[in-house]
């Protein structure tokens, strides 16, 4: 379906941003990984995508914090693909305290990188996709997009915010061949969410499973995570032309979370 497109996937060297990235590879898109971690797996994962999946996958790290360096991850994607088609923001990072606790760097960093890169990215790419008539934009927001927990002030913020530069992009790109949307998980397995299961075992002197288990008996009504093949797809689904009319949206898929 995807054939001869490219994507930029950031956050792509693990969990959900990979995913997406696999998904994408899988309808023959050509991919620009992103994101933070030891060389040699992100260089397993970008050679089995091209053997897997027949599409040529390159790797750019930069920090999503740094403007500069977003500047130099879009500059090297379109040399090497000509552009963005589909843009997947999903790099992200957590931090977890209350508020007058929270320290106030890591509110700058999360707002960086869980917000202000995602505009820093589509600001880049939207020229290319009005040229081309075509173009996806996914935000990987979070139900705390849409609702809030206690001690993630940062995080709250910051996919609050992303949901409303989606609404923006989208209104801003109607009618043009571009759509731009947040995909909004609930809790999913991934080494984000990992210290948040590792703490909630220790305070109720728990195995790690049982600390997951409670984490969505809290939250999740469908007791069950979301997994990183479900939101690939869902990523699919909005590139193709069945959903060119979705744009501007905030798509939970989250077991129920949203709905209480
Ligand atoms: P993850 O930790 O596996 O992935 C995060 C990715 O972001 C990694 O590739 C990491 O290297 C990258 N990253 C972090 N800081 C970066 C930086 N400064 N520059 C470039 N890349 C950076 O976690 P995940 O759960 O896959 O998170 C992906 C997205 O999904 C995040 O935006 C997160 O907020 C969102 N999300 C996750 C969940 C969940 O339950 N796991 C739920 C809702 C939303």
């Amino acid at each position: 379906m995807l054939k001869g497109k490219s994507a930029l996937v950031t956050g792509s060297t693990s969990g959900i941003g990979l995913g997406i990235a696999r998904a994408l590879a899988a309808q023959g898109c050509n991919v620009m990984l992103n994101g933070l971690g030891d060389p040699l797996q992100i260089e397993k994962n970008r050679i089995s995508l091209e053997n897997e999946f027949g599409i040529a996958a390159r790797y750019h790290g930069a920090d999503m914090s740094c403007p500069e360096e977003i500047t130099s991850l879009l500059e090297a994607t379109a040399t090497v693909f000509g552009g963005v088609d589909v843009l997947v923001n999903s790099a992200g990072i957590q931090h977890t305290a209350p508020v007058e606790t929270f320290p106030p760097e890591r509110w700058d960093t999360i707002i960086a990188i869980n917000l202000s890169s995602s505009f820093h990215t589509i600001h880049g790419v939207v020229p290319y996709m009005r040229s081309k008539q075509w173009g996806r934009i996914i935000n990987i927001a979070s139900v705390h997009g849409l609702v809030a927990s206690v001690n993630k002030a940062a995080y709250v913020s910051a996919k609050h915010g992303l949901v409303g530069l989606t609404k923006v992009v989208g209104l801003e790109t109607a009618g043009s061949g571009i759509t731009c949307n947040a995909i909004c998980p609930g809790w999913t397995r991934t080494e984000l969410i990992e210290p948040q299961i590792i703490a909630r075992a220790k305070a109720l002197g728990v195995e790690i499973e049982e600390g997951g288990r409670n984490l969505l008996a809290e939250k999740q009504p469908s007791q069950q995570f979301v997994s990183i093949e479900q939101l690939g797809q869902l990523a699919v689904f909005l590139c193709s032309t069945a959903a060119e009319q979705i744009t501007g949206t905030a798509l939970p898929i989250d077991g129920g979370w949203t709905a209480q």
